[in-house]
């Protein structure tokens, strides 16, 4: 696939006359670690809703060539678009091994979710390695820390064959280890796909984005690497501060 890459064209968003996304357009191309940042209601989280269909949305959502604007959920979920929530949305009573089983099935219809089987499926196997779960595959998913449940919330987003990964603050509440260990994992799964992180942690970011876009008032503020992001003033006035 060559044309794994999200491109938003003037994307706006209204609620009863308010416009909590007004006109955004970026692009983030596969292997780029795209940190989306800005103030609270800046419109971060209405555009990745946008994006996932879960918001009314006007303008274009392409990924490749397909638009994803106007299409239900669940289409957007099979077309490779996979998405976290601040708090992990895992099942706490099945295992992780189990987890990722009802993840891999997802796209096979519900009666193959649970059978037995023989063998781990390949799939599973590697997600189990690439988000560090060996070791607890078999815990029950709700006595992991927050973030091993992080980790296997975006295993599960990989067994499902997601080639864009939006993340909403993914290492909110995480210790320090934690948010290094989820650095090189979005490093690592993101060298091969598509990855926009929303993200409040600045230090998080200054070690691990590619690039960043800064939304303010639900318009793109500053776009680039992060230095030039910091060294832009509009951004250091309505954002970081400094
Ligand atoms: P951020 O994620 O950057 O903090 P949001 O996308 O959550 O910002 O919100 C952007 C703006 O849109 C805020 O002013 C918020 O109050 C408003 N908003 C978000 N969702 C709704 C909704 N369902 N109805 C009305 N206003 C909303």
């Amino acid at each position: 696939m060559n044309a794994d890459y999200l491109e938003l064209s003037d994307v706006r968003v209204t609620f009863d006359g308010f416009v909590a996304v007004d006109g955004v357009t970026m692009t983030v191309p596969r292997g780029d670690l795209r940190f989306l940042i800005g103030p609270n209601g800046a419109g971060k989280t209405t555009l990745v809703d946008a994006i996932t269909g879960l918001a009314p949305a006007t303008g274009s959502a392409l990924f490749g060539r397909t638009e994803l604007l106007g299409r239900k959920v669940h289409r957007i979920v099979r077309l490779g678009i996979g998405r976290t929530f601040q708090t992990a949305t895992v099942f706490e009573n099945l295992t992780v091994l189990q987890n990722l089983d009802i993840a891999a099935g997802a796209g096979r219809g519900p009666l193959t979710l649970l059978r037995r089987r023989s063998s781990v499926p390949a799939e599973v196997e590697e997600a189990l390695e690439t988000v560090g779960l060996v070791d607890v595959r078999d815990k029950p998913a709700g006595v992991l820390p927050h973030g091993q449940k992080q980790w296997l919330e975006i295993g599960m987003l990989i067994v499902q064959n997601a080639r864009v990964l939006l993340l909403d603050e993914p290492v909110a509440g995480m210790s320090a280890q934690e948010r290094a260990d989820t650095g090189e994992l979005l490093r690592r799964i993101g060298a091969e796909r598509t990855v926009v992180v929303v993200e409040h942690d600045m230090d998080f970011m200054r070690c691990f984005a590619d690039s960043v876009t800064v939304l303010h008032a639900g318009k793109v503020l500053s776009e680039g690497t992060v230095a030039q992001v910091q060294a832009d003033p509009r951004v250091q006035e309505v954002y970081l501060g400094t």
